[in-house]
């Protein structure tokens, strides 16, 4: 399907990219996947003071994180990948306007800045989300008349983001409700320019939990510490859908082609959207669940290579990756999960060891254990569980007395994956070794 629906996200590029932000490009995104349209970047990097390139990388870092691919701009070296529009780069378009704009008297000069001069008239807009505003303009004192230029040369943003939108052949605005005031101005703009204003959809504001709007500050705002915490990133976008829309069926866990189907501007909430970082958390674990293991570790080997783990092949990461799967909430959490499976430096947590090996008589236990388990014929999950049963009848203790030393010798820690699981997984030699290693070290003490 295609259609000639053209959307952006244009993002000032003065701060991170935050949850308001993304769920803008997302929304924007959404519907240009919906109708077969095109999705555009566009940085609105006119205030030279205030944008960082560290502010635009993280854009384009959270972006692609999302999955939120734009369809158009400048062509880059990789056949079919392209850049982003930069405002900066497009001062003789701004020219021709401003130009145009000057020569047919709706601009005047004051004190150097250049200002529009407002028709003073009802705006009428039909909102795609808000449905029909009339703004009452007349009034210079409450509705100004607004610089576009300023004295330095420099172009205001509402003038530069009209241009730009009639240059890009934009048909549909979608962007957040705190720019509600700004178009009657934009609108103004338009007509002035002789040209039709694109449909406007303002989408609703998020606010924390007490009600407050979300700033920049608060837990959970920033993209890129959800993708330092590893979080999967189809689950964040499945979160932001959900800030502003939903199935109307009380569903939360969609698949993306499912809500591309789905959504639309006119099912766009009107009320605030509330953010709620523990249902994002939940989402996040539903998806890690249900989760292919294949993608699981993709999305884990970042955080598996910054450990500086040496797991080898990937056919030696997968087994260990499955059986740990289930307990992973957060990726960042898989490295300390998995690196006793690649190292015998296994890292002993101080609690563990004294509330399980330095319990009278572990040592015994463990080498009696080391002992049948180095003469068993299968070492399967079935044949190790029965073994240690077996053990601890003949030594007439409960299984907990073995199962736990044995959990803290192989790996150090008294969390971790089936213990069965884990020592099939790590196999015969090593963990015959380590309960040997352990029991003789509790020996010595
Ligand atoms: N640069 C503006 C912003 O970041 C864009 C507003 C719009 O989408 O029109 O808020």
């Amino acid at each position: 399907m295609s259609s000639n629906v053209r959307v952006r996200f244009a993002p000032s590029p003065t701060g991170y990219l935050h949850v308001g932000g993304a769920r803008t490009a997302l929304f924007n995104w959404l519907y240009a996947r919906h109708t077969g349209g095109k999705f555009i970047l566009r940085i609105e990097d006119t205030d030279k003071a205030r944008n960082t390139v560290e502010a635009t990388q993280a854009i384009y870092d959270g972006l692609r994180w999302l999955g939120l691919d734009w369809d158009e701009g400048p062509q880059l070296e990789n056949e079919g990948e392209y850049g982003p529009y930069f405002q900066s780069e497009r001062e003789a378009v701004y020219l021709r306007y401003f130009e145009q704009l000057k020569a047919a008297g709706h601009l005047y000069e004051d004190g150097g800045a250049w200002r529009f001069r407002s028709p003073r008239k009802t705006v009428v807009l039909e909102d795609l989300v808000c449905g029909k505003i009339s703004f009452d303009l007349s009034n210079p004192m409450t509705h100004p008349d607004i610089t576009i230029r300023r004295p330095d040369g420099g172009w205001i943003f509402h003038f530069v983001n009209v241009v730009d939108d009639i240059e890009m052949k934009m048909t549909h605005v979608i962007r957040g409700e705190d720019h509600l005031s700004n178009t009657p101005k934009h609108i103004e703009l338009y007509q002035a320019l002789g040209v039709e204003p694109p449909r406007f959809a303002h989408i609703p504001l998020i606010l924390n939990r007490d009600g407050s709007k979300m700033s920049k500050r608060d837990q959970g705002a920033s993209i890129a510490g959800y993708i330092e915490q590893g979080y999967a990133p189809e689950a964040v976008r499945n979160y932001l859908c959900l800030l502003g829309w939903s199935p109307k069926d009380n569903r939360e866990v969609l698949d993306i082609d499912e809500i591309i189907s789905l959504f639309d501007l006119p099912k766009i909430n009107r009320r605030s959207a509330s953010f709620d970082l523990d249902k994002c958390y939940w989402i996040n674990g539903q998806y890690l669940l249900q989760m292919s293991l294949d993608r699981f570790a993709e999305l884990s080997l970042p955080f598996i290579d910054k450990a500086g783990i040496a797991y080898g092949s990937p056919d030696a990461l997968k087994p260990v990756l499955a059986i740990v799967k289930e307990k992973i909430k957060h990726l960042n959490e898989v490295p300390a999960w998995i690196g006793y499976f690649f190292s015998d430096a296994v890292e002993f947590d101080a609690e563990a060891v004294e509330k399980t090996l330095r319990k009278p008589g572990a040592a015994g236990r463990l080498n009696a254990l080391a002992a049948r388990y180095e003469a068993l014929d299968a070492w399967t999950v079935e044949a190790l569980e029965a073994t240690l049963k077996a053990t601890a009848v003949e030594l007439g203790v409960k299984t907990g007395e073995l199962i736990h030393p044995t959990r803290v010798s192989v790996s150090g820690r008294s969390v971790g994956p089936s213990l069965y699981h884990m020592l099939e997984v790590l196999g015969r030699e090593r963990t015959v070794r380590r309960m040997r290693k352990a029991a003789a070290e509790l020996a010595a003490e």
